[in-house]
């Protein structure tokens, strides 16, 4: 049986075992659990830091693990990273006092960075030939410049609202990050059919992640324009009415160009147009 690892508390916990909640598996989501079985699916499931994950699955204490892609680049532990999860979004930055006058990634030269990601500042600061020092601390990193610990930090951002209220300037991201699922890299067949089930299962529901099913009336003679304006999966459906001189067109739409489409479609007649939530797309 295939053990994942997952977050046990945190930010990305609740996501996670969102996630296999909608694939049909539901995990404990009991914080003081080391392991569990889950039902729905063979599977074991082990709550640990997320710190830890990587060097679990690299040690194949578990096969797989959820975590961000942030904690796989700095553990430099040896796993696969399968497939992005779309959850857990940030960016890994470097950031400034707001008094300070930056120019490029040169001002590093010679100043102390305080971050909680050494490994990954170390290999940005190599590769673009500066010299700095690096300062590992824990937790609180924002406020290092304050205190006149560092002259500047590394450190996670997603909306940047801690960086502005601790008068910091967001300079460089270095990486872009979210939850990603990965694996130990040497596993049996066994084991690599079932993480393809379960690949099969996350990816069908981030791919209908904001898609919207669309039913509209369309006069018969249009159908050809519509067809052209509408990426479809295949091509959209469409249905006879009674009314010879009318069909019903069905079509998937992502809710990033859905007002756009019915714009569009309403130019050339559609009418009676019905948007509804779309569950699940199995391909
Ligand atoms: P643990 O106790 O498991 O070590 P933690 O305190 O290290 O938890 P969390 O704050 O729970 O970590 O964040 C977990 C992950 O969530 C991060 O490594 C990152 O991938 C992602 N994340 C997304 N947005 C943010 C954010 N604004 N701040 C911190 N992490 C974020
Ligand atoms: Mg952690």
């Amino acid at each position: 049986m295939l053990t994942i690892a997952i977050q046990n508390k945190g930010r990305l916990n609740e996501d996670t075992v969102a996630l296999m909640a909608d694939a049909g598996i539901t995990a404990s989501a009991s914080h003081r659990k080391l392991i569990s079985e889950a039902s729905g699916f063979p599977l074991h499931v082990l709550y640990l830091r997320d710190d830890d994950i990587p060097q679990a699955v690299a040690m194949g204490v578990a096969d797989i693990g959820i975590v961000g892609l942030n904690e796989v680049l700095e553990k430099e532990q040896d796993v696969d990273v399968r497939m992005k999860l779309g959850f857990g979004a940030c960016r890994l930055s470097l950031a400034v006092p707001k008094s300070a006058e930056y120019t490029d990634i040169r001002w590093f030269e010679g100043k102390r960075v305080a971050t909680s990601y050494p490994v990954i500042l170390r290999n940005y600061f190599s590769e673009n030939g500066i010299h700095a020092f690096v300062h590992e601390i824990a937790g609180s990193v924002e406020v290092a410049p304050a205190v006149g610990m560092a002259d500047a930090i590394f450190d996670i951002v997603s909306s940047g609202g801690t960086l502005i209220q601790n008068g910091l300037v967001e300079e460089e991201t270095v990486i872009r990050s979210e939850a990603v699922l990965i694996a130990h890299p040497h596993l049996d067949a066994e084991k690599e059919e079932e993480i393809g089930k379960l690949m099969f299962r996350f990816r069908s529901i981030i791919e209908s992640k904001g898609m919207k099913y669309v039913l509209m009336n369309l006069p018969k003679q249009r159908i050809d324009e519509a067809v052209a304006l509408l990426p479809g999966m295949k091509s959209p459906t469409v249905m006879p009415l009674a009314d010879k001189e009318w069909v019903s067109l069905h079509v998937v739409l992502h809710e990033n160009d859905l007002w756009d489409k019915i714009e569009q479609l309403k130019n050339i007649g559609a009418a009676d147009i019905l948007v509804l939530a779309l569950e699940n797309v199995i391909r």
